[in-house]
């Protein structure tokens, strides 16, 4: 396939030209939420990330097949070897079965999902429902070597690992001096060394979470499902795996180890790592009372915002930013792209009613290959949304009447436009608010109690008129015995 596109690996720490294993199929992997509370800001940044990426693999001509795990069990508080899970601590506080509390937050995870325009991935594998898997894949690291027993829990071996391949080559860590730094064992720990991690965990009696496996009753250590899942979708060797920075260690760096140990080769061609999220400065974190969750930016439900803040402005916002650069969250930076995001879709709607004239006095040409340049540059959309924003500029003096444009130029622009603002970028027009939609919906329920009034007076002028007229604007509308039902 014929394209330009280059992306910048966390393995190799440099842009490289981005070839995938199968000629026109892309594997890409992203690591998804852990679903045991609301979708917060550090949530959007991922997904709007690799759902541009998604999206512009598939223009540049790709089918793509985008996994995006739900962790469901075996992620804990504090060390992923020790410790309660989240899902059973929260589940047996609110007497609720561990799926009733999954399902309810990746409901509402979807939700967010979908009003920030974020597509949904090809397979969405949740953790619990790939257990033998796990399970297999542990057998293989234990039968290749890499792994022991203990207690009935079974854990990674990075020493021995380390000596035949590279442990820490993601993260640049040295693994003397993870030795150094990493607590020294007191010789109660089942594990030969503190930065052994679990593959399998044996469940302690109050878990509630637990599944046989061939060395105790318990789960999956956390880094196993996404070596599991990757493998079992898109095979041993894939193209790309993405996540937060945070992920990189120790949870993308475990992820290699294991898929290297038990395939005897490195999975994953591209690591993408998007960066992390501050608020006013400073890092969200619950203690520090800045954590702030989707549905309160889109409500506007917090001591710390001015104001409620629309997905698509918090979706400007973060494509507003370079990937990899951080991105900081205040008001005003907020409030700023509320205001270039109306900017831009108000240019968008002026260019769908220009008309074109002989010759154009404004220069256009050029747009789309400065987007497309901008992108194939590591997705660089700040870049090709400031070239956007030049055209807007055209646009706009063409449609106050100080310039011109031919047909094939506002064919073009009109084009690309559709092409970055909508198929790329994922924006779109807010959806009206609440009381907007309703006041809609009433106003529509009250010409048809007309027309209901107007029949039942044998006033066929009147019902004809507001059926006919609603009919063209695209309403289908069915009499029912108790009255009517519209839809658009
Ligand atoms: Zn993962």
């Amino acid at each position: 396939m014929e394209h330009k596109l280059t992306i910048y690996n966390t393995l190799s720490r440099k842009k490289e030209q981005f070839i995938p294993v199968h000629n026109n199929l892309v594997g890409m992997y992203v690591c998804g939420p852990t679903v045991y509370g609301d979708a917060h800001l550090g949530h959007a940044r991922p997904a709007i990330t690799f759902d541009l990426l998604f999206r512009y693999l598939q223009k540049l001509g790709y089918k793509v097949r985008y996994v995006r795990n739900i962790t469901d069990v075996g992620h804990l508080e504090h060390d992923a070897d020790e410790g309660e899970d989240k899902i059973a601590k929260k589940a047996r506080l609110e007497q609720k079965e561990p799926m009733e509390v999954v399902q309810y937050f990746l409901n509402r995870y979807h939700k967010n999902m979908e009003d920030l325009n974020v597509l949904p991935p090809s397979i969405e594998p949740h953790a619990s429902g790939h257990i033998i898997e796990q399970i297999e894949f542990t057998q293989k690291i234990l039968d290749a070597g890499y792994a022991y027993v203990s207690e009935g829990s079974v854990y990674f071996d990075v020493e021995k690992y380390n000596k035949d391949f590279n442990y820490g080559k993601l993260s640049g860590r040295n693994i003397d001096e993870l030795l150094e730094t990493t607590r020294e064992l007191d010789g109660q720990s089942e594990k030969r060394r503190s930065m052994d991690f679990a593959l399998w965990k044996k469940a302690q009696p109050e878990h509630i979470m637990r599944w046989p496996s061939p060395w105790s009753d318990g789960f999956p250590g956390w880094h196993m499902e996404c070596s599991a899942m990757g493998c079992k979708y898109l095979g041993e060797e894939f193209d790309i795996h993405g996540g937060g920075m945070d992920l990189m260690f120790p949870h993308h760096e475990c992820e290699i180890a294991q898929s290297t140990a038990a395939l005897g080769k490195e999975s994953v061609h591209y690591w993408m790592h998007n960066n992390m999220i501050t608020i006013n400065g400073q890092k969200m974190g619950k203690s520090l009372g800045n954590f702030i969750t989707l549905e309160e930016l889109f409500t506007g439900n917090h001591k710390l915002l001015a104001q409620a803040y629309s997905p698509m402005t918090i979706r400007f916002f973060i494509l507003q930013a370079h990937y990899r650069s951080t991105v900081d969250f205040s008001n005003e930076a907020l409030q700023a792209s509320e205001k270039g995001l109306q900017r831009l879709m108000e240019a968008y709607e002026r260019l769908g009613k220009l008309t074109a004239s002989a010759a154009s006095t404004v220069d256009v040409k050029g747009l789309r290959e400065k987007c497309d340049e901008a992108m194939n540059d590591d997705l660089n959309s700040p870049i090709a949304i400031s070239h956007l924003f030049d055209a807007c500029k055209s646009i706009n003096s063409i449609s106050d009447g100080k310039a011109t444009i031919s047909a094939e130029d506002l064919e073009e622009l009109k084009s690309v436009f559709k092409l970055y603002i909508e198929d790329i970028f994922g924006l779109k027009t807010d959806a009206k608010s609440d009381a907007g939609t309703d006041a809609y919906k009433k106003a529509i329920d009250l010409l048809l109690n007309i027309r209901l009034e107007a029949k039942r007076n044998k006033d066929w002028g009147t019902s004809d008129k507001i059926r006919n007229e609603l009919t063209a604007l695209g309403f289908s509308i069915k009499d029912t015995k108790d009255g009517f039902e519209w839809s658009l």
